[in-house]
């Protein structure tokens, strides 16, 4: 049973063609939205070679793969949203499009209906302040890939509700997931912890205390992480990386964020990481 009907999820890129999934998998209609159409196309394209892997891999039988695909609905207009009792957006890490879209959510919405963010650093408070129901506006941050990560953060805004917060935990339970709550401060829980050891990671490079290879081989036999800092950096995005570092810096207004120089010169130079096929390694 799923835990809400209808659910719309804004944005078919990276994690908002996995949310749908995700939320279809578990027995919601989807209307998944984006204003790009080729955008849309990848995302539906994303969601059935997806579901298709979990079937071949035995993890779902063929007939849930395509009731689970049957579940999502594209749509390039926003109107879709209408009659859901969730929105998730995941839409542009850019505050400003993000507090339009939460705005014709608003309008779109029924009263009732929560509106969720999956952003990793914007602050809620401020997308909640562009809607005239702040107590039902809460982040609901879901890591990549989707359908396999088991965390949702589940951010608390200024003036988020109980109910809300409550809902927006027994409806991430319901899909498989361990939702982890924390107020919202720059960076949360999970980029406040990981961008800084990424950062040091980068300065460590920078001043030749190791090489890269040597730096992600301490990190992961000595620390049993599956990944290197660099090498996640790598997969992350340099750029996305340097965004957050600039969040957490600007808004915690200490020097202990500042981003690494050398990390600076590598987005400055297009190297971005694995989407540029050259970061800290060649792809
Ligand atoms: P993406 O660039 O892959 O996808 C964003 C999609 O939003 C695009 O398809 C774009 O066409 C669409 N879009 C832009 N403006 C729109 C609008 N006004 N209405 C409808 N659709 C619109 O981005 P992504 O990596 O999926 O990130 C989405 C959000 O999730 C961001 O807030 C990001 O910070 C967050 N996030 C990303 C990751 C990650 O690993 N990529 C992890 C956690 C959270």
């Amino acid at each position: 049973m799923a835990y809400y009907d209808k659910v719309a999820v804004i944005g078919a890129g990276t994690m908002g063609n996995g949310i749908a999934q995700t939320f279809a998998t578990h027995g919601s209609s989807v209307a998944l939205v984006d204003i790009d159409a080729k955008g849309l196309e990848k995302g539906v394209a994303a969601i059935r070679a997806s579901l298709d892997k979990f079937a071949s891999k035995g993890a779902m039988t063929k007939e849930a793969a395509d009731a689970a695909f049957a579940n999502v609905k594209p749509s390039s207009a926003m109107d879709a949203v209408k009659g859901a009792s969730l929105v998730v957006e995941a839409v542009s890490e850019r505050e400003a499009i993000k507090k339009s879209v939460f705005q014709q959510l608003d309008a779109l919405t029924g009263p009732e209906c929560i509106l969720a963010t999956n952003t990793s650093s914007i602050s809620i408070t401020a997308i909640a302040a562009s809607t005239k129901r702040p107590d039902k506006v809460i982040g609901m941050h879901f890591m990549n890939p989707v359908p396999l990560m088991k965390l949702v953060e589940v951010i608390r805004g200024q003036e988020t509700s109980a109910e809300t917060t409550a809902k927006v935990v027994a409806c991430s339970e319901a899909l498989g997931k361990v939702p982890v709550e924390a107020s919202d401060y720059p960076g949360f829980v999970s980029n406040r912890v990981l961008m800084p050891m990424i950062n040091e990671a980068v300065y460590c490079l920078m001043e030749g205390v190791a090489t890269k290879e040597g730096i992600d081989t301490v990190m992961k036999l000595g620390m049993n992480h599956p990944m290197g800092p660099l090498a996640l950096a790598d997969l992350i995005g340099l750029d996305v990386c340097l965004d957050i570092l600039n969040v957490l810096h600007t808004g915690l207004g200490d020097d202990k964020y500042r981003p690494c120089p050398l990390l600076k010169r590598m987005v400055a130079a297009g190297r971005l990481g694995r989407k540029s096929k050259k970061g800290f390694y060649d792809y």
